[in-house]
């Protein structure tokens, strides 16, 4: 199957003809092929969407509404389509697609429908000078949003949809890896009835088609979720220009569980931020710190549910585990794993790669948990971003919170406790743009997102990803 670029509401080839080959990593071979768009595919997706933009910049909020709602009805409408192409493309398995991804994808275009026709801008009255102000938030213009491959369209939308409510047009890269759903999105707007031009998604490489958005000189704006190091270059490219900024990047999160806690939920919850999307979801909790009174007996009982996940083929209903996104990035998680004895890890279950239906072929690796003995390892310091969660013991609320903060990130934090005190003595001081007590990956669309610290720089969600993409001009009018 080929993939071809969405560019003014047309489906279309790349100007070069050049293509890509796209892997299903359940099986880990080719099963299509995508664009390898260059410099002058970007361009004419810019020129379609700065052609689009005067007529939808001035779209009232009640057509803009009634369009973003049409399109969150249609990817439900794909609801079991659009999850099947999801986990095919990705090895998530299809029934976290069908639970999570698809369904939020279809939630941020709801979301924003709405929360665009309860926008408001400021005023505020200059007393004793006749003054009034009030604060215009204009849509940028067009405006680039690059997406990864771990959570395909949830992520990809996150970030169009807020952009298109403002009143801004696109041009939108998915990654490379998972760029199927993105494809699928394309025939979703245009049966919603968005204008041609308002939305254009070009394929292709990150460091040709997206950088090509960066460098873009009239691409005002760059929204950006991915690596950390991606997103230093970005802001390095990008910088000259003066381009407006959106970076979610890495992370490294902490799980600190203390000996109060409500065990069992604590326990199943720890699985499931541990190995959800194997792993694969930057809100991970890959550093799990327990208190040392309940250290062994954690250590024997998560080992023994870990040990009960079944990794499988994505599309079978029990699969709890599926395949990694590539070979590429399999290879990167297993170097983790075989560096775990050298640094003075014990690995305590998995560490393998896992043949599925008799195959060798698929990308798949078990679950694996790595006793550390030090916060200083590279297990402990770098993002894995697979099924690979490591687990240390601490003895009091001060060292937890050393141990969560001793690492250059400072995305997301679990707590678990039933401690009030200590509950917000930790959500202050912890490095993180989320903390999460007693519960994780419970997200309210209204509320902000994003990392501290080398895990971004601005924030996602509500009306801050509204912020993000308008303008804000002051008019200060005095009377006599
Ligand atoms: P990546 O940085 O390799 O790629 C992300 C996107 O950027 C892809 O579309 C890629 O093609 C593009 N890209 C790569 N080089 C580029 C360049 N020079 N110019 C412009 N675009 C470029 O990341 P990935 O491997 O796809 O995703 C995994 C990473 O994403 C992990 O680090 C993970 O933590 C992070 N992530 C962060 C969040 C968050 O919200 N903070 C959410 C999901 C994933």
């Amino acid at each position: 199957m080929k993939i071809q670029n969405y560019i003014n509401g047309e489906f279309v080839n790349p100007i070069s003809n050049n293509w890509i080959d796209n892997y299903n990593p359940s099986i880990g071979e080719v099963y299509g092929q995508i664009p390898n768009s260059s410099k002058e595919d970007v361009e004419l997706a810019y020129q379609a969407a700065s052609k689009a933009f005067p007529i939808w910049s001035n779209t009232t909020l009640d057509e803009r509404h009634k369009i973003l709602s049409k399109i969150a009805d249609g990817i439900k409408n794909k609801l079991s389509f659009l999850a099947e192409a999801e986990s095919k493309d990705n090895g998530k398995p299809l029934s976290l697609a069908t639970a999570i991804d698809i369904p939020r994808a279809s939630s941020n275009f709801q979301f924003f429908a709405n929360a665009i026709t309860q926008f408001s801008s400021e005023a505020h009255e200059s007393v004793g000078l006749n003054a009034v102000n009030f604060t215009l938030r204009q849509p940028i213009g067009v405006v680039g949003c690059i997406s990864p491959w771990n959570l395909p369209l949830y992520l990809f939308t996150w970030k169009i949809a807020p952009a298109i409510a403002a009143g801004n047009c696109v041009v939108a890269k998915p990654s490379e890896v998972t760029p199927m759903t993105a494809y699928l999105l394309g025939e979703i707007c245009n049966e919603a009835g968005l204008p041609k031009g308002v939305l254009n998604i070009v394929h292709g490489l990150g460091g040709s088609t997206g950088q090509a958005i960066v460098e873009h000189p009239n691409i005002k704006a760059i929204s950006f979720t991915g690596g950390t190091t991606t997103g230093a270059h970005i802001a390095r490219v990008a910088a000259p220009m003066f381009k407006k900024l959106s970076l979610e990047l890495g992370g490294k999160n902490p799980n600190l569980i203390f000996a109060d806690c409500d065990y069992e939920k604590m326990l199943d919850t720890t699985v499931r931020s541990s190995f959800a999307n194997q792993g694969q979801i930057c809100l991970c909790g890959s550093r799990i710190f327990v208190e040392e009174s309940i250290y062994e007996q954690f250590k024997k009982d998560f080992v023994q549910k870990v040990s009960q996940l079944k990794v499988g083929n994505p599309s079978e209903a029990d699969a709890n585990v599926g395949a990694l996104v590539s070979k590429q990035h399999l290879e990167k998680v297993k170097s983790y794993i075989d560096i775990a004895e050298q640094e003075g890890g014990k690995i305590l279950f998995g560490g393998d790669r896992v043949e599925v239906n008799g195959s060798e072929k698929g990308y798949y690796l078990q679950p694996t948990i790595i006793e550390v003995t030090s916060n200083d390892c590279k297990l402990n310091q770098e993002e894995i971003f697979g099924p690979v969660v490591t687990i240390m013991p601490f003895k009091n609320d001060e060292k937890a919170l050393q141990l969560a903060n001793n690492v250059k990130y400072g995305l997301s934090a679990t707590l678990w406790t039933n401690n009030l005190n200590r509950t917000m003595r930790i959500s202050k001081e912890i490095h993180a743009g989320i903390v999460w007590v007693n519960t994780w990956l419970l997200r309210d669309l209204r509320t902000p997102f994003g990392g501290q610290k080398e895990s971004g720089v601005g924030r996602e969600g509500g009306f801050e990803a509204l912020r993000f993409f308008t303008e804000p001009k002051n008019v200060c009018i005095q009377y006599e």
